[in-house]
């Protein structure tokens, strides 16, 4: 197992990238610390694969180093790296049976035959596969061809890191949920440094003890789900996840108050006078229904009940403000006003977070 370090690391796929816009992965500085599972979070196309190929050593960057423990791994080959790599669409030799495309990892590597059967079949048990150990790949499903792969990644325990790319796409639904969980508890009993790229935030929250959240490129946060939830560095990752997102608004901001479309709302905090683009960045829930003289002026479009709560589609001025309101709520017509919990109110300038002053 190791530490990764990322060094001034950016690729571009280009032959002579000049603009920022050339490169695919932006320049990142970023330690992925030992024994941590992580998700790499972010829409399709925003770089997600790229960093992790880099990563594996199927791609050298065009500039930056990466060390593994403090080791210089930048021009070595994925063989050399000791990583196992599961990617999107299963990889698997047909005409060799379940149970010789598990073993194959630890027979290159010399392993005991004892070791061997043993560890299979406790793969094949998580996988959900000990049936099928005899079977020729040749004919299996693409589900159960997957598995097999995700399995050929978990067989070995003594690789630096394990690093899974979308690895459950073709997986069915429920399914899913269970090798999510099988992964999970792979972590806890090995440590494994683990990396699982997702454009799934509900995958990625209930899979990671830290999100990485990439955006155009950029790795914009990494954090704890409640980090991300708090406290989302970047507008992106503040409507990326969540559901609905968090509500973005366009504000002027003096010191401790912020002026919407006319109407002045306090902050409960200072923010000087951040400038650019400011933006008031609140999740709907933060946010609550009133009437009166209060808060922000709104009309309630819809309200859609979702189970444990409601979600209150209000327009303020032409923008969307989202609110959940408790399942029970009473939502009446004379609601006509939107109040922040000052508590989850962020402030943004260009995007970035502005980090409120000290009282
Ligand atoms: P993700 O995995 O997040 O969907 P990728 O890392 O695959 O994103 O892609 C990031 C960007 O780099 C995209 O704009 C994509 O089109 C581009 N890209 C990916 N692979 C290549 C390649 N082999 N050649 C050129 N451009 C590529
Ligand atoms: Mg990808």
């Amino acid at each position: 197992m190791a530490k990764i370090t990322l060094q001034n690391l950016a690729h571009s796929y280009l032959p002579n990238p000049s603009h920022e816009d050339d490169y695919a992965l932006k320049e990142l500085n970023h330690d992925w610390v030992d024994g941590e599972a992580y998700a790499l979070l972010g829409s399709s196309g925003c770089g997600k694969s790229t960093l992790l190929n880099i990563i594996s050593g199927l791609l050298h960057p065009s500039q930056g180093r990466i060390l593994f423990n403090d080791r210089d791994v930048t021009m070595e080959p994925t063989t050399q790296r000791n990583i196992a790599q599961v990617f999107q669409f299963p990889v698997v030799y047909d005409t060799m049976t379940v149970r010789d495309n598990l073993a194959f990892p630890l027979r290159n590597r010399g392993a005991d035959a004892t070791y061997i059967r043993d560890r299979v079949q406790q793969i094949a048990a998580m996988i959900g596969m000990e049936d099928t150990l005899n079977h020729k790949a040749r004919g299996l499903t693409a589900d159960a061809k997957q598995k097999i792969s995700l399995g050929r990644g978990m067989v070995r325990e003594d690789v630096n890191a394990l690093l899974f790319d979308e690895p459950l796409t073709v997986i069915d639904p429920h399914m899913k949920w269970e090798l999510r969980t099988q992964l999970k508890s792979l972590h806890h009993e090995f440590g494994h440094t683990m990396i699982y790229v997702t454009h799934d935030q509900t995958e990625a929250l209930t899979f990671a003890d830290k999100v990485v959240v990439m955006y155009d490129g950029r790795v914009v946060q990494m954090g704890t789900p409640q980090e991300l939830f708090e406290t989302p560095e970047h507008t992106f990752v503040g409507y990326f996840i969540g559901s609905p997102g968090m509500n973005v608004l366009d504000a002027k901001v003096k010191g401790d108050k912020a002026v919407l479309a006319g109407t002045e709302i306090a902050l409960g905090k200072g923010f000087g006078t951040p400038d650019g683009k400011v933006e008031l960045g609140v999740r709907p829930e933060f946010t609550s229904l009133a009437s009166g003289e209060v808060g922000l002026p709104v009309t309630i479009k819809r309200v859609e009940d979702v189970g444990r709560h409601k979600i209150v589609r209000a327009d303020f001025h032409g923008t969307e403000i989202n609110v959940i309101a408790p399942e029970g709520a009473n939502i009446s017509p004379e609601m006509n006003r939107v109040v922040f919990d000052t508590a989850g109110v962020n402030v943004y300038s260009n995007s970035w977070r502005v980090a409120p002053k000290a009282a």
